[in-house]
């Protein structure tokens, strides 16, 4: 069983731990699965969205190679692209 040291409080905790028991932060976010057609929320080993059918395949295994998601951070973008428009 290792430890590692909580980014946030420097305390240890478990490497398995989802998150910090001494001051709450998340180490590990549990990736959760959204349906691409409706966004429903999917458990893990779902073959199929419960809210809408869509099939869930191959959302999970497209990894690392590229850049990582940019989640709300095309405000500066789309700044720069009007100014060049
Ligand atoms: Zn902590
Ligand atoms: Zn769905």
């Amino acid at each position: 069983m290792a430890m590692i040291v909580c980014p946030h409080c420097g305390e240890q905790v478990s490497e398995k731990a989802k998150k910090c028991v001494h001051c709450g932060a998340i180490l590990i976010p549990e990736e959760k699965k959204h349906c691409t057609e409706c966004g429903a929320e999917l458990e893990e080993g779902m073959t199929e969205c419960p809210n809408c059918g869509c099939p869930v395949d191959d959302i999970l295994g497209q990894e690392t190679d590229e850049k990582p998601q940019k989640v709300e951070a095309t405000g500066v973008k789309v700044g720069i692209m009007q100014c060049l428009a």
